[in-house]
């Protein structure tokens, strides 16, 4: 059995009570906490919870104790967790300024909460358009000052932290592709900034989450996972959106969980429909590209939504959201944060 301290509870004075009672017991570090691991007793899990440092008893310390136990607020602008879906959207790569400019605003007066928006992009091929970089990030903070909307912006390499740092970016998003990348993980966690974790398209969801768990553990105060499509053996679409993981993943962790229907759809025109299913689903949020002139745009031209259709979809998504909770269908959510 283990017990689950309070933050910033220390375990001396306990540990000092319950070996005086004849309880064996172990404390061991977990992040910034401590859980003590209980071997021989003669009391009923609830008997614990007597002592105040005690936060939870937990029958079998999990893989991930950090991603488990996490309780913690999530902050992303104007964004009530429960009341609505989150949005954020934006373009695939930042590539024109007063572009991005008025999309910002566009999507700040259409009820967004936070805007993306590449500016080192992670591309298949080393010859497609790789972003803008710094240029880019100085827009971004432009479109943020100007339209009062939190950063969501990818980071690929721990070269670029400082400049990221500096430039005011809100969430720093690790990409599929970086998933795993264990040692970029720890960097981007030391940053203290919260984490938009993408899951990698081969990724089982105990990896996911201990994905997470190494950010958790290393100095993030929080972590979206974000599922953007998984690979399976039909390639009709880009990925295959796992609809299934909102609510397994919501049995694990109260970390909030999103979609990102872009990556998963590949084309604009599916982009509607796993949008809702997401959302009906369980996820608590959207992640979508929107782009002024899809047409021209440099990356993932095929999937990214215009402003116009985007604002349909909003309307609709939100009203489905309403709906389901109203009635209580989607269930996941609502015992989540019950629990
Ligand atoms: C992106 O969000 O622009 C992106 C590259 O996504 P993913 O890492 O899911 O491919
Ligand atoms: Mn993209």
């Amino acid at each position: 059995m283990w017990l689950l301290l309070k933050q910033g509870a220390e375990p001396a004075g306990l540990l000092e009570e319950l070996q005086a009672e004849g309880v064996s017991v172990q404390a061991h570090p977990i992040g910034q906490r401590w859980m003590l691991e209980v071997i021989e007793n003669g009391y009923t899990p609830e008997a614990f919870l007597r002592w105040e440092e005690v936060e939870r008893v937990i029958a079998e310390k999990p893989a991930f104790p950090l991603v488990a136990t996490w309780q913690g607020t999530v902050n992303v602008g104007s964004w009530r967790r429960g009341e609505a879906p989150l949005w954020i959207a934006g373009p695939c790569s930042v590539e024109r300024k007063a572009d991005l400019l008025s999309l910002a605003l566009s999507l700040r007066r259409a009820g967004v909460h936070a805007l993306r928006g590449g500016a080192y992009k992670a591309r298949t091929s080393p010859y497609a358009f790789q972003g803008l970089g710094e240029e880019a990030l100085d827009w971004l903070a432009e479109a943020k000052a100007i339209s009062g909307l939190p950063l969501c912006v990818e980071v690929v390499s721990e070269k670029h932290l400082a400049l990221y740092q500096k430039k005011g970016i809100d969430i720093l998003q690790v990409g599929a592709r970086n998933m795993d990348n264990y040692w970029l993980l720890q960097e981007v966690a030391s940053l203290r900034l919260p984490v938009l974790l993408k899951r990698n398209p081969q990724a089982r969801l105990e990896e996911w989450l201990l994905a997470a768990e190494y950010l958790l553990l290393h100095g993030a105060p929080w972590v979206m996972l974000c599922e953007r499509g998984i690979r399976t053996f039909d390639y009709s679409l880009r990925y295959t959106l796992d609809v299934g993981i909102f609510s397994v993943a919501a049995q694990h962790t109260a970390l909030p969980v999103v979609a990102d229907p872009s990556h998963a759809a590949g084309r604009w025109q599916h982009v509607a429909a796993l949008t809702y299913a997401a959302l009906a689903a369980g996820a608590e949020g959207i992640l979508v590209e929107v782009h002024t002139e899809p047409f021209h745009a440099r990356s993932d031209a095929a999937q990214q939504l215009t402003l116009e259709q985007f604002l349909a979809l909003k309307e609709k998504a939100d009203s489905l959201h309403a709906n389901l909770h109203s009635g209580g269908v989607a269930q996941p959510l609502q015992s989540r944060l019950e629990q």
